[in-house]
């Protein structure tokens, strides 16, 4: 199955609910303006609970779920999207309710939007829709880019806003024969269960691997990479995978115990792990300076940003910036270790020579294989990376796959540039170091 069809999937389940609902609902209870509203706000209400499980389930962060979806971070766009939808159906819920009882009267509606304080059921909704609105701002960026770890923190309140929502359905919900309600609602509150319950419970004491950091090695002055060893058994990993990582070295600065995702720099035959992180805030800057000896904990491995890493020969353009090198030196340093030929034209782009990262490797390793050609982008000097650029050192674009990892612009850019090559987007992936 393709990750389209995987994500269409997703979604289809999400809505189930609501078509059933819709399949059960009685055409003589609306045929008036208030019964019209009425059933569009339980619909309302069916929706956003469906949608909101949906995202908890996929939240579970289990290694290897994410490979038919396209990787974590694809999977997590669309947990994004069911949590937002979620908040906007959930929230045109009571108005719709209330406007249908708005027809009898006033009191009515009062009494929908602020129900009597005996009536919990009622209570249960809105303490779940206002804990939703709590944890889903930062998503929004309402107050501005949210920091992530408290992000993260605030992020925790989706457990009790479901168990709240769930409340409020099993107690009020009327729309679907009993059974199937009972069926529908508890089959996906256990697997939302069963996620959240790996996510923070069973992947912290069985999914995390021990390691040590056994190397640090300065690549410029503000990237190191990492060599580690593990303590037990090993991880395995694709190139291109990415790790969570936590270093547990009290005299870090910042980050001490914090998970943080990594792409693995190393090839997967290589008996220990390397990831090379750059300085970009308070917990990387401070990784910058982790010793070795330094425990560590890995949790993996996810994404999926090579189809298949181990089938070679195939013809295929690399576009990397900055730090979004890593995937592509894990999978040079694969190929090469293998001594297999390649296909490849990669192209680099740096700002300028004095931020070149990796480069006499990368030179070392592409002169190694057979058929990689290395071009290095100088954004300084040369400008934004041009169609002009790309047809003159990959004339045959159009017949490529393409691979882009680097700051947003760049991969909208080479998107793009290649989509006006005459490439299909079946053959453009792109990993972004962005997970919010
Ligand atoms: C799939 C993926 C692969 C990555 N691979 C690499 C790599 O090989 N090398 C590298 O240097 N960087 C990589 N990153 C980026 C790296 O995770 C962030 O630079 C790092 O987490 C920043 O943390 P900070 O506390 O230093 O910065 P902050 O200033 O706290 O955060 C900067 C931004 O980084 C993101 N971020 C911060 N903490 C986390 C976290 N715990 N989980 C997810 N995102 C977070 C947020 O979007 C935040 O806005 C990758 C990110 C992703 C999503």
């Amino acid at each position: 199955m393709s990750a389209r069809a995987a994500h269409r999937l997703v979604w289809l389940v999400a809505l189930l609910p609501s078509l059933i609902f819709l399949a059960h609902l009685d055409a003589a209870a609306v045929n008036s303006a208030s019964g019209a509203l009425n059933a569009a706000g339980r619909l309302t209400g069916v929706a956003g609970l469906s949608m909101l499980l949906l995202a908890a389930i996929l939240s579970a962060r289990v290694p290897g779920f994410d490979r038919p979806f396209g990787g974590l971070t694809r999977l997590w766009r669309t947990h994004h999207l069911l949590g937002a939808w979620s908040l906007i159906l959930l929230l045109l819920h009571p108005v719709l309710l209330a406007l249908a009882a708005a027809e009898v009267s006033i009191s009515a509606a009062a009494a929908t939007l602020l129900p009597p304080p005996s009536d919990l059921a009622g209570w249960s909704g809105w303490a779940a829709l206002i804990l939703m609105m709590i944890f889903l701002a930062p998503s929004f960026s309402f107050f501005g880019p949210p920091r992530y770890e408290r992000w993260k923190k605030v992020h925790r309140l989706a457990g009790p806003a479901v168990a709240l929502a769930l409340v409020h359905d099993f107690w009020l919900s009327r729309g679907l024969p009993q059974w199937l309600d009972l069926a529908l609602w508890s089959t996906l509150a256990l697997l939302a269960l069963a996620a959240v319950g790996w996510r923070f419970v069973f992947s912290r004491r069985i999914g995390r691997l021990a390691y040590t950091v056994s190397d640090v090695t300065a690549i410029a002055n503000n990237v190191v990479e990492l060599s580690l060893e593990p303590g037990g058994r090993k991880l395995r990993h694709e190139a291109g995978n990415f790790v969570y990582l936590t270093l547990e070295d009290d005299a870090l600065e910042a980050g001490r115990g914090e998970e943080h995702p990594y792409t693995l720099s190393s090839s997967p035959d290589e008996k220990r792990l390397r990831v090379a992180i750059k300085s970009l805030g308070d917990a990387s800057r401070a990784a910058q300076t982790v010793r070795p000896g330094t425990k560590a904990r890995v949790e993996g491995p996810y994404g999926r940003f090579f189809l298949s890493p181990d089938r070679v020969g195939e013809p295929e353009l690399w576009v990397a910036g900055g730090i979004g090198v890593t995937p592509f030196i894990a999978r040079m340093r694969h190929l090469s270790r293998r001594g297999e030929a390649a296909d490849v034209c990669m192209i680099f782009c740096v700002q300028d020579p004095a931020r070149e990262i990796f480069t006499t490797e990368l030179h070392e390793l592409a002169a190694r294989l057979e058929g990689f050609s290395l071009h290095i982008h100088y954004f300084y000097r040369e400008g934004p990376l041009s169609g002009g650029y790309l047809d003159n050192v990959c004339p045959d674009l159009g017949r490529r796959s393409i691979y882009i990892c680097g700051p947003q612009p760049l991969n909208a850019l080479v998107q793009q540039q290649a989509a006006a090559a005459g490439v299909p987007a079946s053959r453009i992936h792109t990993e972004e170091f962005e997970l919010l």
